[in-house]
């Protein structure tokens, strides 16, 4: 309605002074703002990252700054299994056996979600920890647009230490982290810094370190992450869609460095950097 409304306004413009250079520029605008927005898609972006990098915090701070749904792939199983539908029921049978959940069904259960919330008038989605294997990465894009794979990481020495560092209040269950990080940059790298997550003073007679988060399971963890992480970094790689972010601090100074990185990516760019194309194959 907007759109007609300006439209209808710069023609009648153009009409009432037909050499003006200025009108017709006008309604040139307004039609390819028109043609933007039925070509405007909002964001299908999926994020990517090893356990302890932060992918579940930066993903669905990104989604709410986007106004896209945030989609965990452990979310989508338990909220599926809680409204009992059928594909939920099955997936609660599987998980109930110790079973690994089929793709088919984890696209079912996909599926489900993202046809729930465009009845709520959600659109466009941010994964989060799916796809998980190379085989979820390829069907992903056959069964729906995805524009950008962000890819978190984090120092791998880094990462450790943070995992070492977890700490979990067994009165209260809130998260805090004793690990305090400071490496100054070199040459070739960046310095990090990351303060500790400090539990107060009530929580700290109760802070318990998890059994698995000991050396040898947080690197065998990280391990099997990278082997099945891989094929999909180089799958997004090769498609053109993988956007590598480094985290060098906190989520204080994180959050709007990753916001600037994705900036260019947010639809209106994206689009207009398809038209530009358009224009230059013309
Ligand atoms: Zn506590």
């Amino acid at each position: 309605m907007a759109v007609l409304q300006r439209l209808s306004h710069a023609a009648g413009r153009l009409n009432a002074a037909p050499a003006s250079v200025n009108a017709a520029s006008q309604v040139a605008e307004v039609l390819q703002s028109v043609r933007r927005s039925e070509h405007s898609e909002p964001p299908c972006w999926v994020f990517l990252g090893p356990p302890g990098v932060g992918k579940g915090t930066y993903s669905s701070r990104i989604a709410e700054i986007m106004g896209v749904p945030h989609i965990a792939a452990g979310d989508l199983v338990r909220n599926e299994i809680g409204l009992q539908t059928s594909v939920g029921l099955q997936a609660a049978a599987k998980v109930r056996n110790g079973e690994l959940l089929s793709d088919t069904l984890m696209f079912q259960l996909l599926q489900n979600r993202l046809d729930r919330g465009r009845r709520q008038g959600e659109s466009g989605f941010l994964l989060d920890g799916f796809p998980r294997t190379l085989a979820q990465a390829q069907t992903l894009t056959l069964f729906s647009d995805v524009h950008l794979a962000v890819n978190l990481h984090v120092r791998k020495e880094v990462l450790i230490e943070k995992c070492l560092g977890r700490r979990v209040c067994s009165h209260c269950r809130k998260n805090y982290n004793v690990a305090n990080i400071n490496i100054p940059a070199s040459a070739s790298q960046p310095a990090i810094q990351m303060p500790p997550l400090e539990a107060p003073p009530e929580c700290q007679p109760f802070l318990e370190t998890r059994s698995d988060d000991n050396l040898v399971t947080v690197q065998r963890r990280l391990e099997v992450y990278q082997e099945e992480a891989q094929p999909v970094e180089n799958f997004f790689k090769r498609e053109g869609l993988l956007l590598d972010f480094e985290i060098t601090a906190g989520i204080p100074q994180t959050l709007p460095r990753l916001q600037a990185a994705l900036q260019p990516y947010h639809w209106d760019a994206h689009i207009s950097a398809q038209a530009g194309e358009a224009a230059m194959h013309a």
